[in-house]
């Protein structure tokens, strides 16, 4: 049998890292079993449906890496093929259209709670006599259709992560909405789990692979691929991500969306593996840090956890240094040129090419996160960069004043400078003032950068040199260490 599976996010947000996550495992299986990985947009809550969201979604799984090989389809589209199976379904007399009003409905769950039982459809409209249909339709009612579930049913499914898994008829909650209300000869808009099942059974969905919040609907969706004579497909749900507590990730987690994280400076290639090692263990003797290609090789279900799994920050941005350290200059500088462009500083992305390649090459092996890079680098971009606290006393040690003056005096022999000759400088400074190393490298770190911390000091130096802002910087720090 071909492998065929899906992702199907509904457009009512941006594309979320839980449907990302699941879509990673869609794509992993159908990778590794050389099958058919499909995108559906279940677009039918018109209301809270958006295109721009559809967009967000494409653009998600595309930066992702995760490629569809069919679709997108929109559930829109396909609305007469569902009426033709509700009315299908209704010819057989496995569906039926039921009249009660909300207040009715209403009414008939509180006197469940009065009798301390759980909230169902009790079936009541299940039977009615052409008459009493008749009846409703003159008072002018409008109906929706109910899907008979019968309550003495057991309905079990083999789960790719979860094994065996049991329902009982009667927990489902009695016979099921499949259509919204509408005039009595028609069929009002077809509901979640019904265009899903006939969506799967026409896309010959082989394998579903979905987030374990929808494993209440899957016996549901079962009866109804019984009902439409169908095979039923094999069902896998993938364990949830959660916040450190516990909780179902959410947005008051801080960020949730791939876009969102995608702005925070994480690289697709390190999301998309924390997202494939969130609920997956890598088999033996496969490293921790690897691409979708190499995980979908190795993937299988039995390394999928049941549990849910936590999501952790520290280990994310572990995972995104990893990989930016590993890129090579000239590409991690096109990742940091539109943070740099959006913190409004000022350079010529060609003119200055080279120079920022030299930055990217100096701050990459210390980065975690993209976005880290307008902080790190403001020192070189802004001319006018003041000194923080610490630079300042820094700068007002004993002797600050006369390192800053000797490295000045020498710079100013140098229209270009390299590593060899600022290190000779350093040296000479030592000796013509008789200051010890640490001393005169500290400082001058203050002076250069206004900072006492941040990226290589010399590398630092020679960069700002060859931007003219090292000598007027130093000449700054002068007023402030005298
Ligand atoms: N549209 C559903 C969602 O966004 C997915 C349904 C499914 O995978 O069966 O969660």
């Amino acid at each position: 049998m071909s492998v065929r599976v899906r992702i199907a996010p509904s457009p009512t947000g941006s594309l979320h890292i839980g449907t990302a996550r699941t879509a990673v495992f869609n794509w992993l299986f159908a990778r590794h079993h050389g099958g058919t990985f499909i995108l559906r947009i279940e677009d039918t809550d018109l209301e809270r449906s958006r295109p721009e969201y559809t967009e967000n979604i494409m653009q998600g799984l595309t930066w992702l890496g995760l490629t569809w090989d069919e679709g997108p389809f929109f559930q829109t589209q396909r609305m007469d093929q569902y009426r033709e199976n509700i009315q299908q379904l209704l010819d057989k007399g496995l569906a039926y259209r039921a009249y009660e009003t909300p207040e009715e409905l209403d009414a008939m769950r509180e006197a469940q709670k009065a009798r301390n039982e759980a909230p169902r459809y009790d079936n009541r409209h299940r039977n009615l006599t052409p008459d009493q249909e008749a009846a409703f339709i003159a008072e002018g009612r409008k109906p929706v259709i109910r899907f008979k579930i019968d309550d003495d049913r057991d309905i079990s499914w083999t789960d790719l992560v979860r094994g065996t898994v049991s329902w009982k008829g009667r927990d489902l909650g009695g016979d099921m909405v499949i259509a919204r209300a509408a005039a009595a000869d028609e069929i009002g808009p077809p509901l979640y789990n019904f265009v899903v099942v006939v969506d799967d059974i026409d896309m010959a969905i082989s394998h579903v692979i979905r987030g374990e919040d929808h494993i209440g609907n899957t016996p549901k969706q079962i009866l109804l691929y019984e009902a439409l004579g169908a095979t039923v497909p094999t069902f896998g749900h993938t364990p949830l991500i959660l916040n450190q507590q516990g909780a179902k990730l959410s947005k008051r987690d801080g960020v949730t969306s791939i876009s969102d994280f995608q702005t925070m400076g994480y690289t697709a290639e390190a999301i998309a593996n924390y997202m494939t090692l969130l609920g997956w263990s890598p088999p033996e003797g496969m490293d921790e840090i690897f691409g979708l290609t190499e995980a979908a090789e190795n993937f299988s279900f039995d390394r999928v956890n049941k549990a849910g799994a936590k999501f952790d920050w520290d280990k994310l941005n572990w995972i995104n240094g990893q990989y930016l350290h590993k890129l090579p200059p000239t590409q991690l500088t096109d990742l940091l040129i539109p943070y740099w462009q959006q913190a409004g500083y000022a350079f010529d992305p060609e003119g200055d090419r080279p120079w920022l390649e030299h930055i990217a090459e100096v701050i990459g092996p210390g980065m975690a996160r993209l976005d880290e890079c307008v902080a790190l680098c403001r020192y070189l971009f802004v001319a006018d960069v003041g000194f923080t606290e610490s630079a300042t006393n820094q700068l007002k040690q004993n002797g600050a004043a006369a390192a800053v003056q000797g490295v000045l005096e020498a710079l100013e022999k140098y229209e270009t400078l390299t590593a060899d000759e600022a290190q000779s400088i350093i040296q000479t400074v030592v000796k013509s003032t008789g200051l010890k190393k640490g001393l005169i490298m500290k400082t001058l770190r203050a002076g250069l950068t206004g900072d006492t911390q941040g990226p290589d000091l010399i590398q630092s130096w020679l960069l700002l040199h060859q931007h003219q802002i090292a000598i007027p910087r130093l000449e700054a720090a002068i007023l402030v260490a005298t």
